[in-house]
This record gives C-alpha cells, structure tokens and sequence, in this order.
C-alpha cells in the first residue's frame, strides 16, 4: 500500500496522480500529491514505477503500515523507487532484466511472490 510521497524528492509532475487506477492521489495546491484514499490503494506500484525521481514508496502489504515507515531510512536504503529500478525503467536502465536473472523484489515487508 502507498506509504510515502517524499516532500523532498517530489517534482510535482503528477504522473502518480495520472496512472494511480483508483485515484487515491490529490493534486496538492503546492505540487507535491497528497495521499487522500490510501484505503484504495490496490498495491500495484504503479505509481512508483512511473515517478521518475524516485520520490514514492508502496509497500507490498495490501494494508496500512501501524506507523509511517522513516523516509530518511528508506532513502539511505535505496528503498525510495526501488520497484523502478528493479523492473528497469528510467534512463540507462534495461526494461525487465532485473527481474529476469534476480531475486525477489527486495522491499520491507515479506517477498512479494509469498
Ligand atoms: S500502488 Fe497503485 S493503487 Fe496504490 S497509489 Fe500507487 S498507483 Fe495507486
Ligand atoms: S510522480 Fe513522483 S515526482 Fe511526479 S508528482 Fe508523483 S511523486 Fe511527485
């Protein structure tokens, strides 16, 4: 479920706001989206696939984290668009190796193919 929009890396491009299938995103007066229905979150990473400065985090559990993940770890974690860059989208990347030859998606919760 979409935990984070990091108010440090946002663009304001909007693109989350346009791909996200059950509009849980509101265009925020300052740019940056807000995460208004995040019961609606269906966990498809689309958005994180999509946001091109890595500035999303869903988790794979299909439920509400008890406490918002740290941004600051995931960052240092590499964690912030990690679905991105582990399908292979964005520039210099190649579209699916990754998750051709590698392991499971390597996020906080359990894998995701459990
Ligand atoms: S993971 Fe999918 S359903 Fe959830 S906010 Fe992102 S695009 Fe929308
Ligand atoms: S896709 Fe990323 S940069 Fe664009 S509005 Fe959404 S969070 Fe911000």
């Amino acid at each position: 479920m979409i935990e984070i929009v990091s108010r440090e890396r946002c663009v304001g491009c909007d693109k989350c706001v346009e791909v996200c299938p059950t509009n849980v995103f509101d265009t925020g007066a300052d740019g940056v989206p807000s995460i208004a229905r995040q019961d609606d979150c269906q966990t498809c990473f689309l958005c994180e696939a999509y946001c091109p400065v890595d500035a999303l985090f869903v988790d794979p559990r299909s439920h509400p984290l008890p406490q918002p993940p740290d941004e600051r770890a995931l960052a240092a974690a590499g964690t912030l668009g990690a679905y991105r860059r582990q399908i292979g989208w964005g520039r210099g990347r190649t579209p699916g190796a990754r998750l051709a030859v590698g392991p499971a998606l390597n996020r906080s919760g359990p894998p995701l193919t459990s």
